[in-house]
């Protein structure tokens, strides 16, 4: 490894790096320069009758559990002078960050009263505060250790990045980066995998990737680990995936369960159910299967994958369960449209002892609203803060809108959103935007586009949806108006996309896809595949197809292109009879689609599970698992 006191900072290299230039580098590098090696590295060592006392001190930390506990030794601390001793002050603060991140601020507050703290004891409280609700306070506080001209070590760069990485402070993780190549550190494997993720959680997936590649020794677990993770949590599944087989190429790389937390994720994301039943079976042979986490993540992946009975299974056979396990599964349940199972669940869960979070809230209030149960939904949403202390967040108040919504209790979902604590956001408008459109309240809609415009003018959705409701509703002077508008503020519309995964490729198709290599066979077979509904009795709705100077053929010939209707050819074409087709859409399934849809299923008698951006369809023998409610 290169000196530490490496000679000129390469600025060239670090901006290559970190895409600062030069100039800002040269400020960020100059004013963190190492000058001399720390005073002690050593480890902590208590000496004397003073340090026996504050051994006997420390110890009485080992049951402490709250905050009032840890108040009375505090007593103590301070009459026994603790904080005159460095290391027994670092391992008050190692104990603060683990175990009581409460008391940080009184261990800091000692930390305080060091004239010379050395490396170690920065570190300790660097990586205290990066676990924080303020890790920002991590970076200020290495700047000060910079300041007192001590030299940061491998432990000092992993606490710090990890607190840029929570703070989502770019700036301040590439200028530490910058310093990490300075010190020629940039091969550290401690030190790499937490670069990575700072980018990640920055969203810059592209220096997190740089910083990948050039790893000298990119053999490491951890190191793939960090990317993969990368790739999943800024919704590249693909990318994630490609980066696990490559993994799994190398010989003795063995994945862990972090791996598989990414890659679980990474087919949810996807709906890849076979690759994730792969990784299913994967997690069996490896002995992973006693591991809560990727169980937990199992049940999510099959949930998203649309395999309701693969979640339970895996459910079922946990040998134990912590919140989020039994979560995932009323989630689960929930976005399957098993209201009813979900809410079972709740109550057995609250029967065994489990205490509800957030999450499991979202689950049950998500159930209430897609199975139309007004009043337990309410129920709920007023236990969660009166009984559990949770205070509902923006994701619950949106359950609620939807769940008015939805009920066609249009008025109260209204009131609603305006009684908010909060100003409402966009989200919420939207919510409730939907289910006017569902139920064809023009005017309240009008009104909630006003509300939506007053935040954002340019997106696509809103227009549509409108646009929609008064060509449902028969207005064509109002859809031409939006129409114009639309045209005017430069605003397309995203086009709708469903994919389908066959022998573990994935197929994307848009509306009216000419690109797909297999279109023109796709398209002969709709047009074959309409017909043949029709005479089973499925009529094209053509109604909300704005109909400028559109013939019906014209309208109907739009509507039969529609992404999932291509995807869900490609899936008859290309899997045996009787296969369940599953497909993903980006945007709601239309209600064209959903009735055909429907028609195919009785047809061909072919189980279709189609993911829109809301929630699950399950089409069986001519009906939705929805009951048209969605
Ligand atoms: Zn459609
Ligand atoms: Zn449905």
């Amino acid at each position: 490894m290169p000196s530490l006191l490496s000679e000129k900072p390469n600025t060239k290299r670090v901006a290559e790096f970190t895409g600062m230039s030069e100039w800002q580098l040269g400020m960020a590098v100059s004013t963190a320069l190492p000058c001399h090696p720390p005073s002690s590295l050593g480890q902590p060592k208590l000496e004397g009758q003073n340090g026996q006392a504050h051994q006997r001190t420390l110890s009485l930390l080992k049951g402490c559990k709250t905050i009032e506990e840890f108040k009375q030794i505090q007593a103590v601390i301070i009459k026994t002078n603790l904080q005159s001793d460095v290391p027994s002050v670092t391992r008050l603060i190692r104990f603060c960050s683990f175990t009581l991140p409460d008391a940080l601020d009184f261990a800091v507050h000692l930390f305080e009263q060091i004239s010379q703290p050395d490396v170690i004891l920065f570190n300790t409280v660097m990586g205290g505060y990066a676990r924080t609700s303020c890790p920002i306070r991590a970076v200020s506080l290495f700047a000060r250790m910079r300041e007192s001209d001590l030299l940061p070590d491998h432990y000092s760069f992993p606490s710090v990045l990890k607190a840029c990485a929570n703070a989502t402070a770019l700036k301040e993780g590439e200028a530490i980066h910058g310093l990490v190549i300075k010190l020629g550190l940039d091969d550290n494997v401690y030190i790499l995998p937490t670069l990575i993720n700072m980018y990640a959680d920055c969203e810059q997936i592209l220096s997190a990737r740089k910083v990948f590649d050039k790893m000298p020794e990119r053999r490491e677990v951890v190191s793939f680990n960090s990317m993969i993770t990368a790739y999943a949590r800024n919704s590249q599944p693909n990318e994630a995936l490609a980066l696990f087989r490559e993994m799994q190429a190398c010989d003795d790389m063995k994945p862990t369960y972090v791996t598989l937390l990414s890659v679980l994720s990474s087919c949810a994301l996807l709906g890849a159910l076979q690759l994730g039943k792969w990784v299913h079976e994967y997690v069996n042979k490896n002995g992973f299967d006693v591991n809560v986490k990727v169980n937990t993540a199992l049940i999510d992946m099959y949930a998203k994958c649309g395999s309701i009975d693969d979640a339970k299974q895996v459910f079922d056979q946990m040998p134990q369960r912590d919140t989020p396990a039994w979560s995932a599964m009323i989630v689960a349940f929930a976005i399957h449209g098993h209201g009813r199972s979900a809410l079972l669940l709740f109550e057995e869960m609250q029967r065994k002892g489990m205490l509800p979070d957030n999450i499991t809230f979202l689950g049950v209030l998500y159930a209430c609203s897609h199975t139309g149960l007004v009043e337990e939904g309410r129920r709920y949403f007023d236990s969660m803060s009166r009984v559990y202390g949770i205070e509902p967040g923006i994701k619950h108040y949106g359950c609620m809108v939807d769940l008015y919504g939805r009920a066609g209790l249009l008025d109260e979902a209204y009131e609603f959103v305006q009684s908010l604590p909060i100003k409402p956001t966009l989200i919420l408008w939207r919510t409730l935007l939907a289910a006017c459109a569902v139920h064809g309240n023009v005017e309240l809609g009008k009104h909630v586009v006003d509300h939506i415009f007053e935040v954002q003018r340019s997106h696509s959705g809103d227009y549509v949806i409108l646009s929609n409701m008064c060509a449902a509703a028969g207005r064509w002077d109002d859809v031409k108006a939006i129409r114009k508008l639309m045209k005017e503020r430069g605003i397309t519309k995203v086009p709708g996309c469903s994919s389908i995964e066959i022998d573990n490729a994935v197929h994307e198709f848009f509306s009216g896809d000419g690109e797909h290599p297999h279109s023109r066979k796709l398209h002969g077979m709709l047009d074959q595949l309409v017909e043949q509904l029709k005479l089973v009795g499925y009529v094209p709705d053509t109604s909300q197809v704005y109909h400028a100077d559109m013939e019906e053929e014209e309208k109907e010939a739009t509507l039969r292109y529609h992404s999932e209707k291509l995807a869900i050819a490609y899936g008859l074409l290309n899997t045996p009879p009787g296969t369940t087709i599953r497909v993903v859409k980006n945007l709601r399934v239309c209600g064209d689609c959903h009735s055909a849809a429907k028609f195919i299923s009785l047809v061909f008698n072919r189980e279709i599970v189609l993911r829109d951006l809301n929630r699950f369809h399950h089409f069986r023998n001519g009906t939705c698992s929805c009951g048209e409610y969605w």
